[in-house]
């Protein structure tokens, strides 16, 4: 029988993604065996990083820093920006390590049931900074769901008022496939082997 914190415990880390109450009551316990050397270093480093985590006011990646470390690196293309629907696709394309330019995070895709607008997307913030960094190539990386298409098709037709390029990944990227699930080399070569939008 648990006590309560421990349930507690098992409880909180059965709720994040891809752990069920089996494998939250293993790591919970991989934790309470040794708490000097797991479970205090993790629960501080949380603390720490939950008191100073942040959104990008910028772009909308997730960071302590705001603007995040890639909107405040000198030596990024500020010209270039990729367009994900979600913070771990730029994590993703990060890993990759070939991409040089800035971000624009959606946080969703367009989504009538799920009552998601142009709004949330913060596509006002994207046009601003496009203006302002005399942006000219926006890179557009959503999924190949239907949702992701339509969002793309949305934001490549507000840019035709635009002076820019409009790109999208090269083909390879699996039907509704989310780029957290590739490889660093595919992504690499989905990047590199970028098309130009066609215009229609
Ligand atoms: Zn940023």
């Amino acid at each position: 029988m648990e006590s309560i914190e421990i349930k507690t415990l098992i409880s909180l880390m059965s709720k994040i993604p891809g752990l069920g109450p089996r494998s939250a009551r293993r790591a919970i316990l991989t934790l309470l065996q040794n708490p000097e050397k797991k479970l205090i270093p993790l629960a501080e480093q949380m603390l720490l990083t939950a008191k100073k985590i942040k959104l990008c006011n910028i772009c909308g990646n997730i960071d302590v820093h705001d603007p995040c470390l890639i909107c405040k690196d000198d030596k990024r293309e500020i010209k270039t920006i990729c367009i994900v629907e979600e913070i771990s696709d730029l994590w993703a394309i990060e890993r990759a390590g070939t991409y040089k330019g800035r971000y624009h995070v959606l946080g969703g895709v367009l989504s009538a049931i799920d009552g998601i607008t142009a709004e949330d997307l913060k596509v006002n913030k994207l046009l601003e900074v496009i203006k302002k960094n005399e942006v000219d190539e926006v890179i557009l990386a959503t999924s190949v769901t239907v949702a992701g298409q339509t969002t793309s098709y949305y934001i490549s037709d507000l840019l035709k008022e635009e002076k820019v390029k409009v790109t999208r990944l090269a083909q390879g990227i699996p039907m509704g496939g989310e780029l957290d699930y590739l490889d660093e080399g595919t992504i690499g070569a989905a990047l590199s082997l970028r098309q130009p939008v066609q215009e229609n």
